[in-house]
Formats: structure tokens, C-alpha cells, sequence
């Protein structure tokens, strides 16, 4: 399309050489494929866990262009009844595929279909209602499923069991994310320093996707106020101007640690009414913010609710 921008689909890694950070997941990962691919096998069941945009849905991608084989991508809420699913699997090739993003937001009848799929690739599918109904069993290919969740607890056991292979996704160090930033600049023809990709890299949340996001609005401030370069200076400078601060920490984030200090003396205080306090959904505090905030020391989960820790007090100079 003339104009169009380049999207997120041509900064993606498309091999696992291109995949940057997560170095023990990563070759743990490659030698599961290579035994696959030797033994000419679907590979086992995999599940990724770990926050959103830590790179979960570019393994799979990855996983499916290493075996040479299709990917067919869905996610839990999509699959509302039993017959989407059962679709979806009797229509996969051998050694196929099947992607479930929030594989956790599966609804329970949906997931019972999914267990003989992946422990004997079977469908037991019942035609039919009240004592006229049959079961029937239909053969599928051996397939892989390959699900993305943020967090493991979030998984029922039995769905959990079945996988084979349990990968969890870490944040990533800020020159991981320097060099992730460095990557895209690439692609996307943007010129940018070693500072300024770190600057990025530093402000990022530890999260690729945060990391490239930033890049292209640091872009836009380099271009219409600057020369068009991504250094130390003009990320810091627009960085400013998102109102993202020196540690990564967004408005929402730090509205997060007011209402903890201000509202509630430093906690502790449920998620539930930190999310009504800032005007904002339980699952986005838990999934997004909170991960974050705790990994950096600002806040404490405790039994009795959430604590800000002495560094929130002095991150926001309350002392
Ligand atoms: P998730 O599925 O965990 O939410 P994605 O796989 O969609 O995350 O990743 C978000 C974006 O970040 C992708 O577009 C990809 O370009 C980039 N990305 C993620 N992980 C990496 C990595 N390790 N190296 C380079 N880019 C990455």
C-alpha cells in the first residue's frame, strides 16, 4: 500500500538467530527443535509463559519457519465453542502448528476437547442430543500445540500437564533491549546511536515491544524537532515528552504508587481497589503494571494487599 508505514510483521525475528535475549529458553529451545526435526516428529506441546510483548507469539512463529511447517494461529477467547476447535484441529497437517495466544481464556468444555487432541490425537467429538447421542472418535495428524499465557497459575493442572515443554519469558536487560532497538532502527531505516538505543533500551520495561513502540515515537520527535538522528539526547528529550521517566515508569505506573502512598499510607491495599482508585481494569494492573513494579522493587505482593516499598517513596520524593 503506497505510504503505509512499515508494521510490526517486518521487525519480527524470523529465525531463532534473530531472536534476541531469553539465552537459556533459547537454546534449551534449539535443541528441542533440532531432536524434533531429526526424529522427523511433531515436537512435544509447548507452553510460553511471561508478560505480554515479551515475544511469546515470535517463538511460535519462529518454532513453525525452524520445523518447516505451517502455523495456524488462534487465541482462547476466539474459540468459543467445542466445534470451532474441533474444526480448527482436524483441519492441521502433520507436524502442524496450532498457535493459542491467552490459551488460560479458553472456556472449560472448549479445553476438554483439547486433552485426548494432545495426549493422543483423537477427537471425541458427541453428535447429537438426549439418548440419542454417539461419540465419535475421529483421527487426527499429530500436530504441536504451542499456547502463550502471562502467567503459568493462571493454566487449570490438567491443561498444564499435557504440555511437554514449560518455557518461562523474562524480562529483558537494557542492553538486550539496545540491541533489539538497534535491530528495528535497521529495518526500519532509522538512524540512532548506540546512546540513544540504550536510552531507549533503559526506558523500555524490559519489554521488546515497549522497546519498539518507543523507538518510532523517539523517531517522530528526532524528525519534526531534530535532524532526524535517535541520540542519547533526542530519546531523553521525547522520552520526557511521553511522559515515560528515567526507569521506565509510565503515568499509569506512577498513578499506581500515588494511590498506594497518598490513598492508602503505603499499603497494604487489594489490587481490586487500587484498579477502582486509578480507573483502571484488576487483569491490566495484574498483567501489565504490576509484574513490572514488582520485579523493580516499588511495590511488594503481601498476603494482605500491596505494599509500596522505600523505593516508591523515593522515586516519587516523598520522603
Ligand atoms: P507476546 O506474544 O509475548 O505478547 P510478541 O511475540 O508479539 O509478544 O512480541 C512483540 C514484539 O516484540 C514483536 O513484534 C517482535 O518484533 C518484538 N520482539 C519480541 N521479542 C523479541 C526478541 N527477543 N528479539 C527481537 N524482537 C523481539
Amino acid at each position: 500500500m503506497p505510504g503505509k508505514a512499515p508494521g510490526d510483521e517486518s521487525i519480527r525475528p524470523q529465525r531463532l538467530g534473530e531472536f534476541i535475549g531469553q539465552d537459556d529458553l533459547r537454546s534449551n529451545l534449539a535443541v528441542y527443535l533440532q531432536a524434533a526435526k531429526d526424529r522427523r516428529q511433531a515436537m512435544d506441546h509447548v507452553l510460553f509463559y511471561g508478560n505480554p510483548g515479551l515475544g511469546k507469539t515470535t517463538l511460535a512463529q519462529i518454532m513453525a519457519s525452524e520445523l518447516g511447517v505451517n502455523i495456524v494461529p488462534t487465541s482462547g477467547p476466539v474459540l468459543e465453542r467445542g466445534g470451532d476447535l474441533a474444526a480448527i484441529l482436524s483441519n492441521l497437517g502433520a507436524r502442524d502448528i496450532l498457535f493459542v495466544d491467552e490459551i488460560h481464556r479458553m472456556p472449560a468444555a472448549v479445553e476438554e476437547i483439547l486433552y485426548p487432541a494432545m495426549e493422543d490425537f483423537k477427537l471425541d467429538l458427541v453428535i447429537g442430543q438426549g439418548p440419542a447421542a454417539r461419540t465419535v472418535k475421529i483421527e487426527l495428524e499429530p500436530f504441536t500445540l504451542v499456547g502463550a499465557t502471562t502467567r503459568l497459575g493462571l493454566l487449570t493442572s490438567p491443561l498444564r500437564d499435557r504440555f511437554g515443554v514449560i518455557l518461562r519469558l523474562e524480562f529483558y536487560a537494557p542492553e538486550e533491549l539496545a540491541q533489539i532497538v538497534r535491530r528495528a532502527a535497521a529495518i526500519l531505516c532509522i538512524e540512532i546511536t548506540d546512546d540513544g538505543a540504550l536510552e531507549i533500551g533503559r526506558r523500555a520495561r524490559g519489554t521488546p515491544r515497549i522497546a519498539n513502540r518507543l523507538l518510532r515515537r523517539v523517531r517522530d520527535f528526532a524528525c519534526v524537532h531534530g535532524s532526524g538522528l535517535v541520540d542519547a539526547e533526542a530519546a531523553s528529550q521525547a522520552l520526557g515528552r511521553m511522559d515515560v521517566d528515567e526507569y521506565g515508569l509510565d503515568q499509569m505506573d506512577r498513578k499506581i504508587l500515588e494511590v498506594l502512598i497518598h490513598h492508602y499510607g503505603g499499603g497494604p491495599v487489594g489490587v481490586k481497589t487500587i484498579a477502582v482508585a486509578c480507573s483502571e481494569e484488576v487483569r491490566t494492573i495484574e498483567e501489565i503494571y504490576e509484574p513490572f513494579l514488582i520485579q523493580r522493587g516499588f511495590i511488594k505482593r503481601t498476603p494482605r494487599g500491596r505494599v509500596a516499598t522505600a523505593r516508591a517513596y523515593k522515586h516519587l520524593n516523598i520522603f
